[in-house]
């Protein structure tokens, strides 16, 4: 498609899952793609292998976004490589995709604080401080994309502390929205429903059967049903959309 051409993008929590299906969208798209990876360098790399093989541009960088300094050594990273490769440090599109899923299983009364402050710290703490952080230097046109889930529309008690940080992520959507429509940027809330993300338990046919009915149309998500929302937002057309929720979940909402 081209229409990302010249643009810059980082897509956290892009060594797997939904994110490698975004930032693979947007590379495609012609946007130069920062691949984040925590724990998983290799998996980090084999996005980036894949990009390239495509005969599109994107690159490496690593933080653990739970800890304290994880924000500031992404970008560290990330205004250096830009650098040398653009002579510009900025970012034009942010996709806040890397989470602490942590399905635990935890009953309210079973949740620890150190369950609560993880998916807090990752969820929630780690996009809001990112999102300053790109918008200090983001030229008008710009998009900030948080990844939420439809379970912030749903009850799951056992999926409390998960749900909760994914509602604080998604009011980073609601009060910013405003705040930064004077630049010509906007920041929306794209949430998925259940998506095959490559974890095991989606080669599992009864399993997939059963999350199926979930959706209107009989099936789980694929990573490029996301990922071709994605690269929606992210593009000029989506100019008149911002303060968003995106329910992207095949209709499980309904
Ligand atoms: P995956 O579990 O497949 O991948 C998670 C990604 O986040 C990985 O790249 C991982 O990096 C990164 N990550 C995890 N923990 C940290 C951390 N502490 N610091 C930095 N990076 C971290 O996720 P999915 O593809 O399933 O989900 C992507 C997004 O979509 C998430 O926001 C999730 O909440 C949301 N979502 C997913 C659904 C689904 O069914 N898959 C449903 C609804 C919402 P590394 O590989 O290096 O560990």
């Amino acid at each position: 498609m081209g229409n990302l051409r010249g643009k810059v993008a980082l897509v956290t929590g892009s060594s797997r899952g939904i994110g490698r299906g975004i930032a693979c969208r947007l590379a495609r798209d012609g946007a130069l793609v920062a691949v984040h990876y925590s724990a998983n360098e290799q998996a980090g790399k084999e996005t980036v292998r894949q990009i390239e093989a495509a005969g599109a541009d994107a690159f490496l960088v690593h933080a653990e976004l739970g800890a304290p300094e994880g924000v500031s050594a992404l970008f560290t990273q990330l205004e250096a490589e830009l650098l040398t490769r653009t002579g510009a440090a900025h970012l034009d599109i942010l996709v806040n995709n890397a989470a602490h899923a942590g399905f635990t299983g935890a009953m309210p009364e079973e949740v620890t604080p150190e369950m609560f402050d993880r998916h807090i710290a990752v969820n929630a703490k780690a996009p809001f401080y990112l999102t300053l952080r790109a918008l200090a230097s983001m030229p008008t046109g710009g998009r900030i994309i948080n990844i939420s889930s439809g379970m912030t529309r749903t009850s799951l008690p056992s999926q409390i502390c998960y749900a909760m940080s994914k509602g604080a992520m998604e009011q980073i959507t609601q009060q910013l929205a405003l705040h930064i429509a004077p630049r010509g940027i906007t920041i929306n809330t794209v949430a998925p429903g259940v998506t095959n993300n490559g974890d095991p338990v989606f080669d599992d046919p009864a399993t997939v059967a059963e999350m199926s009915q979930w959706s209107a149309f009989n099936r789980v998500g694929e990573v490029s049903d996301i990922a071709d929302v994605v690269a929606f937002v992210a593009s000029e057309d989506a100019r008149w959309i911002t303060g968003s929720y995106i329910d992207a979940s095949g209709g499980t909402l309904l």
